[in-house]
């Protein structure tokens, strides 16, 4: 029976049937590519998602659910889940290394009421509770199966897998990350994110009592570090690896002499990426990193890659034709993602060399005007 249905799965079907009825690969399993896949999903589409690692990722790291991704999230239809998995958390302390209050950012309400303005959350968490809702609305994931290679077959993707399968899908959702040879081979394009100068190093910690608000730190230096509770007993720190010769911010110190050595941590780059339109070929189309590499100032990393479930989602529904719903997925996602690359970019930037110029409260109050209207 499995079988049969796999087999159906994989079976080509007619460019011209109804978006619900589509049959939709996702490559990637990362949090954009499960965000697609239940998006899909929810539209009636019967998708599969493609994964060469053997299961969900699960790093010590956390997410900024800021307020434009929990109303996506409620939308996608698994808020609730993630508000019982967070901590609810309301504007976000601006502090100097001492500790001292510089500013507030505001987090207004964007998700329905009864709903928080804010959480904070493990990684691990929001990546199972998406994938848990792609696979309840019937999607199917593969792991440990590579797209080996993408072929074009009058006009759509043929994507070769490493278990010597070959399908060519209705509509192709490439979720392969910032670094993907894929797009790349895809749109005939050579583009790699930029890494604008350090790295962030990312850890849970356990929560200090009364720790119930989100904490940005800058220091005159340019170091930085931003902490938030992601449930009753964690927070979750990131902090700039920095100049080693400098001191830790001395608000820091307290929370990182509670970390034993042996903390599970994860160190990432700072990378910068944006794919230049269009953000689609056939009926291919590229979400998440692979299309937008965002710095993680501000939090819309994680948000931009739901938006794009989301118009997945929309367009999915109206019944257009893959090649339709690719061409407008692009039209819509481009302009707005790049606006909010621009803004995020500036401020990574200009974090890392702090200028009289770049007032940072007031390039996230634009952005912030931004993200408040759906995508
Ligand atoms: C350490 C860390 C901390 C983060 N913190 C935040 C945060 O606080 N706030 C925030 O907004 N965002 C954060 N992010 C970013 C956010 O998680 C990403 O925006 C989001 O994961 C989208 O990434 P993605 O799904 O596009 O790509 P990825 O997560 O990179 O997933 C790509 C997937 O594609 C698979 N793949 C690639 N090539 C192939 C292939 N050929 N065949 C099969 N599978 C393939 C990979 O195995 C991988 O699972 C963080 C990310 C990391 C890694």
């Amino acid at each position: 029976m499995a079988s049969r249905q796999a087999a159906a799965l994989l079976t080509s079907r007619s460019p011209d049937k109804p978006a619900s009825a589509l049959h939709v690969c996702v490559v990637g399993a990362g949090l954009a590519g499960l965000a697609c896949a239940a998006a899909a999903a929810a539209a009636g589409s019967c998708v599969e998602v493609i994964d060469e690692r053997s299961a969900l990722a699960t790093h010590p790291t956390h997410v900024n659910v800021v307020p434009n991704l929990l109303r996506d999230l409620v939308a996608l239809g698994v808020g609730a889940d993630c508000v019982k998995a967070g901590f609810p958390y309301r504007a976000i302390r601006v502090m100097d290394a001492r500790g001292r209050n510089c500013c507030e950012l505001p987090t207004p309400r964007l998700a329905p009421v009864g709903y928080p303005e804010a959480l904070g959350m493990a990684h691990g968490e929001l990546v199972g509770i998406l994938a848990k809702a792609a696979q309840d609305r019937g999607a199917r994931l593969f792991w440990e199966t590579r797209v080996e290679g993408l072929g074009w077959n009058m006009g759509r993707a043929t994507l070769t897998l490493s278990d010597g399968r070959e399908i060519t899908p209705d509509l192709t959702v490439l979720a392969s990350g910032a670094l993907s040879p894929l797009r790349d081979a895809v749109l005939q394009i050579r583009t790699a994110p930029v890494c604008l100068g350090h790295e962030w190093t990312y850890t849970h910690s356990p929560r200090p009592h009364g720790f119930d608000h989100a904490s940005l730190v800058l220091d005159s230096g340019g170091q930085r570090a931003f902490i938030v509770p992601t449930s009753p007993s964690t927070i979750g720190i990131a902090l700039t690896s920095g100049d080693a010769s400098r001191p830790v911010p001395p608000v820091l110190q307290p929370l990182l002499a509670r970390l034993a050595p042996d903390t599970p941590r994860v160190v990432r780059p700072l990378l910068a990426g944006f794919l230049q339109a269009p953000w689609h070929r056939g009926n291919l189309i590229c979400v998440g990193e692979c299309a937008h590499t965002l710095p993680p100032h501000f939090g819309q990393s994680a948000a931009q890659a739901v938006e794009d479930a989301i118009v997945l989602q929309q367009l999915l529904a109206q019944g257009l034709s893959p090649a339709a719903v690719a061409e407008r997925f692009s039209e819509r996602r481009h302009a707005r993602a790049q606006i909010v690359y621009e803004l995020v970019t500036q401020a990574a930037r200009a974090q890392l060399s702090p200028n009289e110029e770049t007032d940072l409260r007031a390039l996230f109050l634009r952005l912030s005007r931004l993200v408040a209207e759906s995508a």
